[in-house]
């Protein structure tokens, strides 16, 4: 099959060719087709060398021989590139998250080197883009995870609920109504953390809604801000938050469904990848597919790194 694949199915034969996944990677790392040494940044490279299937920088150095995979986050890792862009289709499509117990057993590696993976692609999903959100924006938080030793005591505690509790990871979010999301694992829900959030994430002058919590207070001086009190109603209007309610209950469905138990150390990764999948959705404007959302995660791997130690605290 030459052309690009459209589907799970058509992925999978296509990156069964070894050349087909280079290729796929190449034209998009490089897209003038000038391959440039990932060590030097040098474009003196040799013609690709089809039997090592590497290319050779002209000048001498350490690691003048490289693969496709050197500076990408799938460096120096012995999974082949089929595997993990199988994977990477998974985790870019499947709308609540697909665990790492899923992906070892359809890609057939171990549940530890799913798990791993995945944190390496998280890093291909991380948003790029750094403007701010503006027109119509909702910002909210939500409580996330908890109690993670009772968890593994009581399967019925597994559960991750989201309204208060002292152990709980604290997220921000802010939504553009029929635009992207953000989401910030913060430290309190205190007035200078909220709204150093909002300043940083929402463009001055936008209209913002939030519910009656006292920490958004203030915040007329720079927003067309308006407060939906909960205790009263939850919709008046363009008044309400909806948006995030949505947002938080897909995330929230996603790593109770998926992911047994977050570590809060985590969890920003977890949020990298829904968030991911929700800004790539399909929608009327921009009707993107699952070869889409793929594509542009492809297009975010070079420069990205983690290793096994910094993700657990011990050496592999
Ligand atoms: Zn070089």
């Amino acid at each position: 099959m030459k052309r690009e694949p459209e589907s799970l199915q058509e992925a999978v034969t296509y990156f069964a060719d070894p050349d087909n996944c280079i290729n796929y990677l190449a034209v998009r790392r490089w897209p003038d087709g000038v391959v440039i040494c990932p060590t030097c940044s040098s474009n003196s490279v040799s013609a690709f060398n089809t039997s090592r299937r590497t290319w050779m920088c002209s000048t001498h150095h350490p690691k003048r021989e490289f693969s496709i995979k050197v500076g990408t986050i799938f460096a120096e890792s012995p999974i082949s590139l089929d595997k993990w862009l199988m994977a990477m289709w998974m985790l870019t499509n499947c709308k609540n998250g697909v665990s790492s117990c899923e992906i070892a057993k359809d890609v057939k590696v171990t549940q530890k080197t799913a798990w791993f993976m995945m944190h390496r692609i998280r890093l291909a999903m991380q948003d790029e883009a750094f403007g701010k959100l503006s027109g119509e924006v909702e910002v909210d938080e939500t409580f996330i995870g908890g109690k993670a030793r009772n968890m593994h005591l009581d399967k019925r505690e597994r559960r991750i609920t989201g309204t208060g509790g002292k152990d709980k990871t604290i997220v921000f979010g802010a939504l553009e109504r029929g635009g992207k999301a953000r989401t910030m694992v913060i430290g309190d829900r205190k007035r200078g953390t909220l709204q150093t959030c909002v300043k940083e994430h929402v463009e001055a002058g936008s209209a913002l809604y939030s519910d009656a919590l006292a920490s958004y207070d203030g915040l007329a001086q720079d927003y067309a801000h308006q407060v939906i009190d909960h205790a009263e109603k939850y919709v008046d209007g363009k008044i309400h938050t909806n948006g995030m309610d949505n947002f938080w209950s897909l995330l929230k469905r996603g790593i109770s469904g998926t992911y047994v138990s977050v570590e809060p150390f985590h969890l920003f990764r977890y949020l990298d990848e829904q968030v991911y999948r929700y800004n790539n959705r399909a929608t009327k404007d921009n009707p993107l597919t699952d070869a889409d959302r793929f594509d542009m995660a492809v297009r975010q791997i070079v420069g990205k790194r983690v290793t096994f130690a910094e993700l657990t605290g011990k050496p592999n």
